[in-house]
């Protein structure tokens, strides 16, 4: 069985071949590796070959894959059954663990996908406080809900166009699209729509272009004027969530600015432990509006599963374990500044940076900053060295614009390996 002939097959009877877009390659080109296993670091196509996996399922996998805690206890809920559609104690005890590490939120709410849990704070945000506005940055992913399938406008009193067909205008003329890190439009978006805005939603460090972190005196200025105007700060940490530190990217900005904290939060990825399971929460006040408390109607027949808050569950424990976050960090360190070591002995203008166990690179002289200077980076040569290190058995994300991750799972040996790789991809 060959990757082609799956993909050939795949294509008769699912649109493009895949279930999610990115997976089929189009930016890189060539043909998408069917995988019909994984161990540890490592995925396998069908065709037998291995590759070191630095998409983690694009961000989940941060144990590896197959890990053993992990593992028996998803065999052990199944055992007990897959769904009941009535509350189980297992939904407290994740709702406890999350909260006990996000301390921005006292309640949770459990949902199956990161878009369901963004559109549903984004609806919570709009009916706790009344107003219809939403801002949010370009190159900044939240999901597939309509209202954020949106570019810019021809500028700031004007409101975006929907970049998918399907989406009516009127469905995103409530959603104003800014750059990342500019704190001039910020400051004109705050000035034309503060009233009228009920929340601004930021990836804090932004992995759907790629590696950006929102700046400290943007972030701070951001917090400052929704503080001031009513509006709530809404993190969404589907990808950052427990994946960049233990407390998140909210926990970071914490660090260096006391007692920041986002009014509302939005997981995925990480708290499912590679099973379909997310959550968004905030302070009780809030959290109250939702139904059956409040107005705000959100609800899911598969929320809160079994089996996928016994994976989440578990994940979420092993990597509470003292040192885990500083061995990850470290290991995605080295990994990074290898690439940039063999980037420069074959002269090759390359940057990268790296948080918890995600990370990016470059093929340009600095850091992006906004989502136009990420696209203007080397997409030529990033896919040569995507074909190049894929050859070579090293499974980098198919596209410039997004993050990569390592997991607790993979060695010395396999960033080593990786780096001598690149050395000679590069070359
Ligand atoms: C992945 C992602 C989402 C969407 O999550 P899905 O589970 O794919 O629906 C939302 N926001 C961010 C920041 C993400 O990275």
């Amino acid at each position: 069985m060959s990757n082609e002939s799956l993909f050939e097959r795949a294509q008769k009877v699912i649109p493009g071949g895949v279930n999610s877009p990115v997976r089929a390659f189009r930016a890189v080109g060539g043909t998408p590796r069917f995988i019909s296993r994984a161990h540890g670091p490592y995925i396998f196509d069908a065709e037998g070959k291995r590759y070191v996996d630095y998409i983690g399922s694009w961000g989940p996998m941060i144990l590896g894959h197959g890990h053993p805690a992990v593992l028996e206890a998803v065999q052990k809920a199944a055992v007990d059954g897959f769904s009941f559609g009535a509350p189980t104690e297992r939904e407290i005890e994740l709702a406890e663990e999350i909260l006990k590490l996000v301390p921005s939120m006292d309640m949770v709410r459990l949902v199956s996908s990161g878009t369901e849990a963004a559109m549903s704070a984004l609806r919570l945000a709009r009916g706790a406080t009344g107003r219809n506005k939403i801002v949010k940055f370009e190159g900044c992913y939240h999901g597939h809900a309509d209202s954020l399938l949106v570019k810019a406008g021809s500028g700031l009193a004007t409101f975006g166009n929907p970049t998918s067909a399907g989406v009516p205008a009127e469905v995103v003329q409530h959603t104003l699209v800014l750059e990342y890190n500019n704190l001039d439009q910020l400051e004109e978006a705050f000035k034309l729509h503060a009233k009228d805005t009920a929340c601004v939603v930021i990836e804090p460090i932004a992995g759907n272009m790629n590696f950006v972190r929102a700046a400290l005196p943007f972030m701070k200025r951001l917090r400052e004027l929704c503080t001031q105007h009513g509006s709530l700060l809404v993190f969404d940490e589907v990808m950052t969530g427990f994946r960049v530190g233990l407390r998140s990217a909210q926990g970071l900005y914490a660090k260096d600015l006391p007692g920041f904290e986002p009014d509302m939060s939005v997981f995925g990825k990480v708290i499912g432990g590679g099973m379909p399971l997310a959550a968004f929460g905030a302070k009780r006040a809030v959290m109250e509006k939702l139904a059956p408390l409040g107005p705000v109607y959100q609800a899911g027949t598969l929320s809160g599963n079994p089996v996928a808050t016994a994976c989440g569950l578990a994940t979420l424990r092993e990597i509470q374990k003292p040192g885990f976050f500083e061995a990850l960090s470290e290991r995605t360190r080295s990994l990074v500044s290898g690439l940039l070591g063999a980037a420069k002995e074959a002269g090759v203008p390359m940057v990268g940076d790296s948080e918890g166990g995600m990370f990016g690179f470059f093929f340009a002289d600095t850091l992006a900053q906004n989502y136009g200077q990420v696209m203007a980076t080397d997409k030529e040569r990033f896919n040569r060295f995507f074909h190049g290190m894929l050859d070579a058995g090293v499974y980098f994300a198919p596209a410039l614009y997004e993050a990569g991750f390592v997991s607790s799972a993979h060695t010395a040996d396999d960033i080593a390996a990786t780096v001598e790789s690149a050395r000679n991809v590069l070359r």
